[in-house]
């Protein structure tokens, strides 16, 4: 669906959108559906959304648009979001820390390193140690907050995926409830119970890629009940942080910070511009999806839409 015309649509052409689709989706065979979370395994690697908003006037969807996903690790820049909106930055960088990591996004390693301090907030570590500051009583009200802060601010409907979220229970997770001990230990976490449960349930927010795209905006423009100062924080720490060890690499080849979920969820904002998000769960060593970030790397490469210039 193209709609109206925009300064980009000169070097685009949809017929070769059509043809990365194809080829991201024959790439996605080479990736792997994570099973770690039941729910998640029974995604199919053909599935393949993309959605790109340019322009209001110039938004372009193909592929299982209508596939709701949950959104995983990419809810971590919007929690971040969430909080500076409550609490400033001083405070927030007092829980959390703003350097990339080279491990991996679940880390115990890592946070080992940095004695109990989490790195960032779009690895586990950090994600949970700021779960655990989200006003409210419980995970219940915490995750319904800020479902509904985003819904109001973005005009998105994310809604929580409550079949994932006990699929995600069935299994608990061992690696995560270590990160949390650690970051208790360290002084940094007050309930641990109380963070997880947290994390567990904002991970599980869903939407489709329109909702994703709507989120992205929140970043990419100027709102008036949103800080810029704040969006420029999460953006650069998206750029430099969001795809976890990849993270250097693809600021090179994308350009454009962007953020990914194990449920292969991809977003990725164009400052002042817009946002592209796909879906495509099969993943890398990373854990990033797999022909989303190539079908991002074409996109942008095509349309100059780094912000490297
Ligand atoms: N809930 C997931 C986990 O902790 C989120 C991780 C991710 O998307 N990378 O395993």
């Amino acid at each position: 669906m193209a709609q109206g015309s925009h300064a980009f649509s000169g070097s685009f052409d949809p017929s070769q959108l059509d043809a990365w689709v194809a080829a991201a989706k024959a790439l996605a065979h080479q990736g792997r559906i994570p099973d770690y979370i039941p729910n998640l395994g029974k995604a199919h690697p053909d599935w393949l959304a993309v959605q790109l908003h340019l322009a209001d006037d110039w938004v372009y969807q193909t592929g299982e648009v209508a596939q709701p996903f949950v959104l995983m690790s990419v809810i971590k820049p919007f929690v971040l979001l969430y909080l500076l909106e409550y609490f400033g930055t001083e405070v927030v960088f007092s829980w959390v820390g703003m350097q990339p990591s080279e491990y991996s996004f679940h880390s115990i390693q890592q946070l080992k390193v940095d004695r109990g301090f989490p790195r960032n907030p779009m690895i586990n570590s950090g994600a949970i140690a700021l779960a655990g500051h989200i006003p409210g009583h419980d995970g219940t009200v915490r995750c319904a907050a800020l479902c509904q802060w985003l819904n109001q601010l973005s005009g998105a409907r994310l809604f929580l995926d409550e079949a994932m979220l006990a699929s995600v229970r069935s299994v608990g997770n061992e690696t995560n409830r270590t990160l949390a001990k650690i970051l208790a230990q360290a002084g940094y976490l007050d309930s641990i119970d109380l963070a997880l449960d947290t994390y567990n349930q904002i991970c599980c927010l869903a939407g489709t890629v329109d909702d994703l795209v709507r989120l992205g905006l929140l970043l990419a423009r100027s709102h008036h009940q949103i800080a810029n100062a704040h969006r420029r924080i999460v953006n650069a720490l998206m750029l430099t942080c969001g795809l976890y060890e990849a993270s250097g690499a693809f600021a090179v080849r994308i350009g454009l910070p962007t953020k990914s979920g194990v449920s292969g969820a991809l977003l990725s904002v164009i400052p002042g511009v817009g946002a592209i998000a796909c879906y495509s769960p099969a993943l890398d060593s990373s854990g990033n999806s797999l022909a989303g970030l190539f079908l991002l790397e074409k996109l942008t490469q095509e349309l100059a839409l780094s912000i490297f210039a």
